[in-house]
C-alpha cells in the first residue's frame, strides 16, 4: 500500500495561514496566536507527557540517567565555561551540562544557581594544547576533511560485509561505486580504522576552531563505533555495557526488573480484574486499534499535525518531502529510510494491529520532528552547508544513533505537549480511525503509566544477550514487565535479537536530549531552540551528558 505525499512548504505554510492544519489543534493555535500577537508563548503546562512508544513495539522511555556513565575519550571538547548547574527539584537527578560548545546554556537557567567547578585542565586535552598556529591548524583540517573522505569510503565497504549497517547514503554515486567495487575485507578495514583514529588523534590538537574540533571529536566517535563492529563481525563479543558504550557512546547501568513492580500495581489498579495483567491491558488497549482501512487516512493526518507543529519552530529544508509505506515481515514498528534531496521513506510495520497511539508516535519519530527532520538537518547544514562528506552517510551502529533515537523520542512530547496529544487523539485522530472516543481519560493515564514500564525493556535485554536467562525467559519477562501479548513480546525481542544494544538508544536516548534541553524549565521556544542546534550541530552523547 503506497502513496507518495509531497509537502513542499509552501503548502504548508499555506495551511498555517488557513489554520487548516491545526483547525482541532489548540496548543498550535495558541502558540500562532502568541507569534501573530508578538507575546512570548507561555510555557506548556507542567502535565505529564502521554505514553509513548519506541520504533520498535513497545516503547522505551524512563531510564535513570544518574547511572549513566559518560565514555571517556569519545568527545575532545571542554564543557563550556559559562555553564550552569541544573535546576534541581526533589531527588536530584544527574549533573548535566552543555557538553557541546555550539550549544548555548540555558537562559532560562535561574541566575543565583552556582557555576559549575571549572574542569581540570588535564581532563581536555585540547583546551591542554592551547593551540595557535594557523599553519598547524590549516594543515590539521585538511587532514581531517581526507580523514572524513576515508571514513565514507570505509563505511561503505563496512556495509557490503553487513545488511542494514548503512542506515542511509546519500553523498557522491561514484564514492559508492568506487567503495563498493572491491571491498577490503574485515581484517584490513579494521587496521585502516585504527588508522584513520590514529591520524585524528595525531592532528585534533592542532585545530582552533570549536566547530572543527566538534567535527573531529564526531568522527572519531564514529569511527570507534566502527572499529568495534568490525571486532563483532570478527567474532568478538563485549558485555551488554560495554558493546553499548562502544557502539553508542554510553554506558547504561540499567535499573532491576523488580524495581518495576510498583509501576505495575500502579496500572493493576487502572485495569482491575481477574487474569494476568498483560492479558487485561491487552484487552482494554484492543479497542484502540486502528483498521486496516483506516491506516493511510490516519498516518496521514497525523503525519500533518506533526508536521505543522514541527514547521512552525524549525525551518523545513525546501521542497521536503516522504513517502509513506505499509510493510510486512519486519522486528521493528516503523522506519525512515532517508533517500537524501530531503526526501524520506517511512515505513510501517503492519504485522501486527497497530493501535491508535502509534499514529504520533510514528508520524513524530519517524517524521517530523524526528528522522526526517534530523537527517534533512543534517543534509541541508552539514553535508552542503559545511561541505562535511561524513554526514552522507549514517553507520546504523553508532553515536549517531543515540541522538537520532533520543531526537526522534523526545519529538514525540516536543511536538505534543501536556494535553495537546489526547486533545488530538480524541477530536482529530479517533474519529478518522472510527473508534469511539472514551468518556473519560483512562486511556491515556494507562498510556501513561506504562511508560514508567519501558526501561525495563533494556534490563530484559541486557539480561538475554548477556547470557543471564534464555530467549523463552526474554518472551515471557518481555509479556510481564511491558504488558503486552506473546506475539508483542516475541517482536520486542526479535529486535533485540536483530539489533542487541541498540535498544537502549531509545529510552536512554531521550532522557539524555529531554535532560538536556529542559534543563532550568525554559520556554517552549527556548526548547525547540536547543532541540534544532542539537541535530543541526555535530553532536555526541557525551555532549549532553555531565562529566
Ligand atoms: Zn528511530
Amino acid at each position: 500500500m503506497r502513496r507518495r505525499l509531497r509537502l513542499p512548504l509552501a503548502a504548508c505554510l499555506a495551511a498555517l495561514a488557513l489554520t487548516g492544519c491545526y483547525a482541532l489543534d489548540p496548543e498550535m493555535k495558541r502558540s500562532v496566536e502568541a507569534r501573530k500577537t508578538q507575546t512570548p508563548t507561555a510555557p506548556a503546562p507542567a502535565s505529564p507527557a502521554p505514553a509513548k512508544q519506541a520504533e520498535a513495539d513497545p516503547a522505551l522511555a524512563e531510564v535513570d540517567v544518574r547511572r549513566i556513565e559518560v565514555v571517556k575519550g569519545m568527545t575532545a571538547l571542554p564543557p563550556p565555561s559559562d555553564a550552569r548547574a541544573p535546576a534541581t527539584s526533589g531527588e536530584p537527578r544527574a549533573t548535566i551540562i552543555p557538553g557541546l560548545t555550539a550549544l548555548p546554556p540555558p537562559s532560562g537557567t535561574p541566575s543565583d544557581l552556582p557555576p559549575p567547578p571549572a574542569p581540570a585542565a588535564t581532563d581536555w586535552p585540547v583546551r591542554a594544547a592551547a593551540p595557535a598556529d594557523p599553519a598547524a591548524a590549516t594543515l590539521a583540517g585538511q587532514t581531517v576533511d581526507a580523514v572524513a573522505t576515508a571514513y565514507v569510503s570505509l563505511s561503505l565497504e563496512i556495509g557490503t560485509h553487513e545488511k542494514g549497517y548503512i542506515d542511509a547514503y546519500y553523498g557522491p554515486k561514484g564514492l559508492l561505486d568506487a567503495s563498493i567495487a572491491a571491498p577490503r575485507d574485515q581484517k584490513a578495514l579494521l587496521v585502516s580504522t585504527r588508522q584513520l583514529m590514529a591520524k585524528l588523534d595525531e592532528v585534533s590538537p592542532d585545530l582552533t576552531d570549536p566547530i572543527e574540533r566538534q567535527r573531529s571529536a564526531f568522527l572519531a566517535a564514529q569511527l570507534r563505533a566502527a572499529e568495534t563492529r568490525l571486532m563483532m563481525m570478527g567474532g568478538a563479543r563485549f558485555s551488554f555495557a560495554e558493546e553499548a558504550e562502544r557502539l553508542f557512546g554510553v554506558r547504561p547501568v540499567l535499573r532491576p526488573l523488580k524495581s518495576y513492580d510498583s509501576a505495575l500495581a500502579a496500572i493493576d489498579n487502572l485495569v482491575p480484574g481477574e487474569g494476568p495483567l498483560a492479558t487485561r491491558v491487552e484487552a482494554y488497549l484492543d479497542r484502540f486499534t486502528i483498521p486496516k482501512d483506516k491506516l493511510q487516512g490516519v498516518f496521514e493526518a497525523a503525519i500533518s499535525r506533526c508536521r505543522g507543529r514541527t514547521v512552525a519552530h524549525v525551518a523545513l529544508a525546501p521542497g521536503d518531502s516522504f513517502e509513506l509505506q505499509f510493510v510486512t515481515g519486519k522486528s521493528w514498528s516503523g522506519y525512515n529510510y532517508y533517500q537524501g534531496g530531503y526526501h524520506s521513506i517511512i515505513q510501517v510495520n503492519t504485522d501486527l494491529p497497530i493501535r491508535l497511539s502509534r499514529a504520533l508516535d510514528l508520524g513524530c519519530h519517524e517524521g517530523y520532528p524526528g528522522h526526517h527532520l534530523l537527517n534533512m538537518k543534517l543534509e541541508e547544514q552539514m553535508v552542503k552547508g559545511r561541505g562535511w562528506i561524513e554526514y552522507s552517510v549514517y553507520p546504523l551502529y553508532s553515536p549517531q544513533s543515540l541522538i537520532a533515537e533520543g531526537t526522534a523520542n523526545y519529538g514525540i512530547d516536543l511536538a505534543f505537549p501536556g494535553q495537546t496529544r489526547p486533545d488530538t487523539e480524541r477530536d482529530v485522530l479517533m474519529p478518522l480511525a472510527g473508534i469511539e472516543p472514551p468518556a473519560d481519560d483512562k486511556y491515556w493515564q494507562l498510556l501513561d503509566a506504562m511508560k514508567a514500564l519501558t526501561g525495563a525493556r533494556l534490563t530484559i535485554a541486557q539480561q538475554y544477550l548477556d547470557g543471564a536467562i534464555d530467549r523463552a525467559t526474554a518472551v515471557q519477562l518481555t509479556e510481564k514487565y511491558l504488558l503486552v501479548s506473546p506475539a508483542r513480546a516475541e517482536q520486542s525481542v526479535a529486535f533485540t535479537d536483530q539489533y542487541r544494544s541498540y535498544v537502549i538508544n531509545y529510552g536512554l536516548g531521550e532522557e539524555i536530549v529531554r535532560a538536556y534541553i529542559e534543563r532550568g524549565e525554559p520556554d517552549r521556544d527556548e526548547i525547540w531552540r536547543r532541540f534544532a542546534l542539537i541535530i543541526g550541530e555535530p553532536t555526541l552523547p557525551s555532549d549532553l551528558l555531565a562529566r
